[in-house]
């Protein structure tokens, strides 16, 4: 997916104004936090640079071995995206929430249901917590509350995302076990 040629502009602008007057990667990283303070995915796509500068100025760990190596890469980059993807769903709920204003209907009693404002609440994902609102309706009648636009974006009622979290675990184990078997074991991929 590309970026639009608006979105371009920001993330430039972003990169720019942190990076102008800065001479070191901390004060890079305090000019992100500063611009991560911005709502949108502007100030989401701040804090991931700032993870990023992060992860790509510390010093390298000489006696740390290459999976440690791997998997602290696949940490940060967890870090990194984690940011955007809390600031994308947001946008999802925000644009939902507006266009079902008014029109969701009690699903036992088919009552229009009132809103009860935004509460924000959180989700453990694959990437890390995503921390998101979304509108909170009841139905006069039956006493019943629902979260429309959560629900029509899949967001469950527990505490995880059960889709994003089972495909992106087995995904790490393997190459965690991949990276093993070919560095310690003299593993190699069997001719076809
Ligand atoms: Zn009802």
């Amino acid at each position: 997916m590309n970026p639009t040629p608006d979105q371009s502009v920001v993330w430039l602008s972003i990169a720019r104004e942190a990076f102008a007057h800065s001479s070191t990667a901390s004060e890079a990283a305090l000019a992100l936090e500063r611009l991560g303070r911005q709502a949108g995915l502007g100030g989401a796509f701040a804090l991931g640079l700032q993870e990023l500068v992060a992860y790509a100025s510390a010093a390298s760990d000489r006696a740390q071995d290459a999976i440690d190596a791997e998997l602290e890469a696949v940490a940060a980059s967890r870090r990194i995206v984690c940011p955007l993807l809390e600031a994308k769903l947001q946008a999802r709920l925000d644009a939902l929430d507006a266009q079902l204003r008014g029109k969701c209907s009690c699903s036992e009693c088919g009552k229009v249901m009132q809103s009860e404002g935004r509460p924000k609440r959180s989700w453990d994902s694959s990437v890390g917590q995503l921390s998101l609102k979304r509108r909170q309706t009841e139905c006069g009648q039956c006493k019943r509350h629902e979260f429309p636009a959560q629900r029509a974006i899949g967001l469950g009622d527990g505490d995880c995302n059960p889709r994003g979290l089972r495909p992106c675990s087995w995904t790490s184990l393997y190459f965690a076990s991949l990276v093993q078997f070919g560095s310690r074991r003299g593993w190699k991929k069997p001719s076809p």
